[in-house]
């Protein structure tokens, strides 16, 4: 194992020193478990960001305005009953980032602002919540990652600027009954109008809706942001 991470560091720096492309440099990396290419240390991330300045992970709190976080991963009060991280501070890519900024400003003249429950989430966390709940109708499988692990994934909703409170919606954050699904009716028209209002201001920045979490969007090109398994501690030195 050892070994491995020489080789691989030798190889990394080989071909920084001839500037190669960053997709030469993936190519070094070994493959995981799974076949996925996992980027967990800081001088493939920073190769990996030099090709496309979109891909940087940035603050979310430093771009958009009235922001406000609720991790509750790093919490008990999650659907595994487990504290997932500690210390998280809410990051995506900046190509995911300059689009939030853009809903942020559209709510702000209704009143409104952007409630994270997750952003950028590590993959080592995916497996361990996969370890605790090995369904893929709760938890994304670390057979394929997820998008908040590449940094283009967001769990969010609406909360109003005056009062600080959450808008209602379907069902709380990680509810995995129908209630959740975007294509549930059987609900007071407010709430309704509330979640296709938060659908709307996302689609209209570039987002995707998944048909069955009300709270999770998603930039459509994820493939083209790699898999990360960086933790919040060494993440906070490399974002921008
Ligand atoms: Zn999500």
């Amino acid at each position: 194992m050892k070994q491995q991470y020489i080789i691989t560091m030798l190889a990394i720096a080989f071909l920084l020193g001839n500037n190669r492309s960053a997709a030469q440099l993936a190519n070094t990396l070994p493959k995981n478990e799974f076949g996925l290419t996992i980027v967990s240390n800081a001088v493939y991330f920073k190769a990996s960001i030099t090709q496309d300045s979109l891909k940087q992970m940035v603050a979310i709190d430093k771009y958009v305005a009235h922001v406000k976080t609720n991790f509750v991963y790093a919490t008990t009060s999650n659907f595994t009953h487990k504290i997932l991280y500690s210390k998280p501070k809410a990051y995506l890519r900046l190509a995911a980032v300059k689009a939030l900024q853009a809903v942020a400003n559209n709510l702000k003249t209704k009143g409104l602002g952007l409630l994270i429950y997750d952003a950028y989430r590590p993959y080592s966390v995916t497996k361990t919540m996969w370890q605790i709940v090995p369904d893929d109708r709760y938890a994304a499988n670390p057979a394929k990652g997820s998008g908040h692990n590449r940094g283009i994934a967001v769990d969010v909703t609406l909360y109003n600027l005056q009062t600080g409170m959450p808008l209602p919606m379907p069902t709380p954050f990680d509810d995995f009954t129908e209630k959740a699904h975007h294509n549930y009716r059987q609900l007071d028209s407010t709430v309704l109008a509330n979640r296709q209002l938060l659908k709307t201001v996302m689609e209209q920045q570039g987002f995707k809706a998944l048909d069955t979490e009300w709270w999770h969007y998603y930039l459509p090109n994820a493939a083209y942001f790699e898999l990360l398994d960086i933790d919040f501690k060494q993440m906070k030195k490399l974002v921008k």
